[in-house]
């Protein structure tokens, strides 16, 4: 059914995104199967952001001064995270991610992962940090059930490392990764690079060289115009294709590796002798919409269903409001049924959103 109506929907909105809903909003929202939107999309995957506040000042994200932090009271607490957690993973999400700000900055957050990790269906928790504090966290956060990581990291030069990130922090985040290797429960271990235009292209290799070396898997991802100080330019992308082609240039074809998730955002390739894994995530030259199974609460508890998204859901209200499961779960319901269909990066209908990453989180 879901399927059918998809390839039905999808083909009908993708020549005209205006055209008309095929099933009634009460239709979707009242039933209890998986959580879908009105494209027949599959939400699994949710992402919590814990904090807006973060140790560093990266250059595409935040200002140098940082941002007005949110006062502690708006910040969802960790009791009203894992309960909205555990609603949604009832109605069908399978994967959590916590992100900021930087999440390793929140205070106990291993208590946190130990709550998330305790709830039944849940099948993979994992966190993207920029790995400044995981030489101290790295175990607390094994040992409190995480099972997968996302570690930013756009540069391995000193100076380059700082100039991007406003912090001389490399040591510390190359350490954090060297620590973290020590608990093979945390797998795969995958470094996450923003790819701009001039600055990634010279250490493309060495990040290779680091992937083949260690058993991270290295992805790129595009620079999207998501940056508080709006200084995103198109011709700032440095985009998945052309970093394939340095590395193809390096070290022949790359192998294509297959995956069973459509919705996986990364395209995967190892190399020629299997050492090895490398990614691109293009979300702007190939946009992923279209399998998107995505949904993002920020650190004060507003649900967006997608990462350019004008409006939100307020789930924290529902929450201080006293009100039971079954109405946080319809309101879960309903504001995917109006996930947005794609974004517009590119196209005249294109508007940033309010919010800068640090605000929704990766
Ligand atoms: S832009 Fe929105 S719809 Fe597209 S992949 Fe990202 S979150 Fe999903």
């Amino acid at each position: 059914m879901a399927d059918e109506l998809r390839h039905r929907k999808l083909a009908q909105t993708s020549e005209d995104p205006d055209a008309s809903l095929l099933l009634s909003e009460d239709e979707t929202i009242s039933h209890d199967g998986p959580l879908v939107d009105s494209y027949g999309r599959h939400i699994k995957n949710l992402r919590i952001s814990v904090t807006d506040k973060c140790n560093f000042r990266c250059v595409y994200c935040m200002p140098a001064e940082g941002l007005p932090w949110l006062p502690r009271a708006d910040i969802l607490t960790f009791e009203e995270i894992t309960r909205i957690a555990r609603v949604a993973v009832g109605l069908g999400i399978e994967q959590i991610r916590l992100t900021g700000g930087e999440p390793l900055v929140r205070r106990d957050i291993a208590d946190l992962v130990a709550m998330l990790s305790a709830i039944p269906g849940l099948r993979s928790l994992s966190l993207t940090t920029n790995g400044v504090l995981l030489g101290r966290l790295a175990r607390p956060l094994a040992e409190a059930g995480l099972t997968r990581i996302n570690v930013s990291l756009d540069s391995l030069m000193r100076e380059k490392f700082t100039q991007l990130t406003r912090r001389d922090a490399l040591d510390q985040v190359l350490a954090g990764l060297e620590e973290l290797e020590k608990y093979p429960t945390i797998h795969p271990i995958k470094i996450n690079a923003v790819a701009m235009r001039g600055y990634t292209e010279s250490e493309v290799l060495d990040f290779v060289a680091l992937a083949r070396r260690k058993a991270y898997s290295v992805r790129w991802i595009e620079f999207m115009p998501l940056d508080a100080d709006q200084i995103w330019r198109k011709e700032d992308i440095l985009t998945g294709g052309e970093i394939k082609d340095i590395i193809e240039a390096g070290y022949g074809p790359l192998v294509p590796v297959k995956t069973d998730d459509p919705s996986e955002t990364a395209r995967r390739y190892t190399f020629d002798d299997g050492v090895g894994e490398v990614g691109f995530i293009n979300p702007v030259s190939e946009p992923f919409c279209r399998w998107c199974d995505r949904i993002r609460i920020t650190a004060e508890g507003q649900l967006r269903t997608c990462l350019f998204a004008h409006t939100e859901t307020d789930l924290r209200a529902v929450v201080r409001a006293g009100d039971d499961d079954e109405a946080l779960a319809h309101a879960i319901r309903r504001a995917v049924w109006h996930k947005e269909l794609k974004h517009h990066i590119g196209d005249k209908r294109f508007r940033r959103t309010t919010r800068s990453m640090s605000m929704i989180g990766g």
